[in-house]
């Protein structure tokens, strides 16, 4: 295993490190003052900074870096530049077009969708005109078992009818989200694994309904984590996504890449809080001597390096069997880091929280809002126990 950068690796670091210090760093507080100003009234409108830095980082040929088919880049190669924007995640992975949900959604018309679909919905999404939602969770059953989920896709003639009641469904709260990939049953009496299909649902269809935007922590994200019903929603047949009863292994196929993603941008913000933690304990004197003086900060410090450092070996061996393997042969490992990521970023922002006292549950730092949304990564993409049941299983396997 050979995690050396390449040549175009280091050139592509290079070129967004200076983008991020540049132009998206400058922007965070411009972003904020805008939300802020806008929250009572309209709290999901977007600031015009983030179009802006959009059109900047695609003239700086830093676009759709997620997808190695249209840049070129392995995971491996993609694993640093997805750390760097996960520093900024409000701004720098929307401005560089490598964003949750629609990275994934796009990795699934890229993989499964027919030459109309692309045409309609990937172009689009790669031009970053529009954007996009995964609609699979349901509040009335435990989701994190997907062969529960009860929404119903059922074919009439020409056309598909949808029907049921999903939440946290993220993104659908930007007026910019056009359209839905929808998971639902087509076969409730197939195998569990072969009852479930997914299909595209434009915003705008009739009995499409937007009942609420949920917070995270009290948190409204700009794009929105949204209850949404169907009701008797009708979609051209053409819209079903490959054939009926692949809905389970399309997920399974978006989620690989979507899970790694994440773990690359919460080590950004891992390493974020870790130099806010460091400045701040080397600054600030209590007791006549700088915080970094005090032994158990010094621990504290040290203790976020390691797990930073394991965990992004780790990372970069899962996107290195990824380019090796797919998805499917880096499964144990997938699961692994996606407990692992949150889990040590979760500390580490914990322990730069306390090192600020009071400001660090502010919002003067971006610390304690990247903490919400870590804890809430121990979640969405599959809970922990779900991940750590899949590593056991994966282990016991040789012995059974
Ligand atoms: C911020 C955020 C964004 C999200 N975005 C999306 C989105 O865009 N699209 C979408 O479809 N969903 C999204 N979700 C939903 C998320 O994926 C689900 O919440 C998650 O899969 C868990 O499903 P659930 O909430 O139904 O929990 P449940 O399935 O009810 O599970 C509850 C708890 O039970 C425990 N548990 C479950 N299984 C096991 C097990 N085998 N062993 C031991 N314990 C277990 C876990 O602790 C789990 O947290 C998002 C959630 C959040 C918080």
């Amino acid at each position: 295993m050979d995690f050396e950068p390449s040549p175009k690796a280091r050139e592509y670091q290079e070129r967004l490190r200076e983008f991020m210090d540049e132009r998206v760093y400058p922007a965070e507080p411009e972003y904020a003052r805008w939300r802020a100003e806008h929250m009572a009234t309209d709290p999901h409108a977007l600031p015009p900074v983030v179009e802006e830095l959009k059109a900047e980082a695609r003239a700086r040929g830093l676009w759709n870096l997620f997808l190695p088919d249209v840049s070129g880049l392995s995971n491996l190669e993609y694993a640093p530049l997805a750390e760097l924007t996960g520093r900024s995640p409000d701004l720098a992975p929307e401005a560089v077009n490598c964003a949750a949900p629609d990275t994934g959604n796009m990795e699934v018309l890229h993989m499964f969708g027919t030459p109309e679909q692309k045409k309609r919905w990937l172009e689009p999404l790669l031009d970053g005109e529009i954007r996009s939602a995964f609609a699979m969770t349901e509040p009335e059953v435990a989701s994190s078992d997907a062969t529960n989920i009860t929404t119903s896709i059922v074919r009439d003639g020409d056309e598909y009818v949808v029907n049921g009641r999903k939440w946290f469904i993220t993104g659908a709260a930007d007026e910019r989200c056009k359209i839905f990939i929808v998971m639902g049953k087509t076969d409730p009496d197939a195998p569990a694994h072969r009852q479930q299909s997914q299909i595209l649902v434009p915003r705008d269809t009739p009995g499409v309904r937007i009942v609420r935007h949920l917070p995270v922590f009290g948190y409204q994200d700009q794009h929105g984590h949204s209850e949404i019903v169907f009701e008797d929603v009708r979609v051209p047949a053409a819209n079903l996504i490959a054939r009926e009863g692949d809905g389970f292994m399309i997920a399974q196929a978006r989620l690989g890449p979507g899970r790694i993603h994440h773990c690359m941008r919460a080590l950004g913000m891992a390493e974020r809080a870790l130099e806010l933690m460091c400045a701040r304990a080397t600054a600030r004197v209590a007791f006549g001597e700088p915080l970094a003086a005090q032994g158990v900060v010094r621990q504290q410090i040290a203790e976020s390096r390691m797990a930073i450092e394991q965990a992004r070996l780790l990372t970069l061996k899962t996107a290195w069997l990824i380019d090796r393997h797919g998805a499917k042969g880096a499964r144990s490992e997938i699961a692994a880091i996606k407990v692992v990521v949150p889990r040590i970023t979760h500390e580490v922002l914990d322990r730069a929280i306390q090192v600020h006292g009071g400001m660090g549950v502010s919002d003067d730092t971006p610390l304690a809002q990247m903490y919400s949304w870590v804890r809430a990564m121990r979640i969405f993409d599959g809970p922990d126990e779900v991940h750590v049941r899949t590593v056991a299983r994966q282990e016991l396997r040789r012995y059974e």
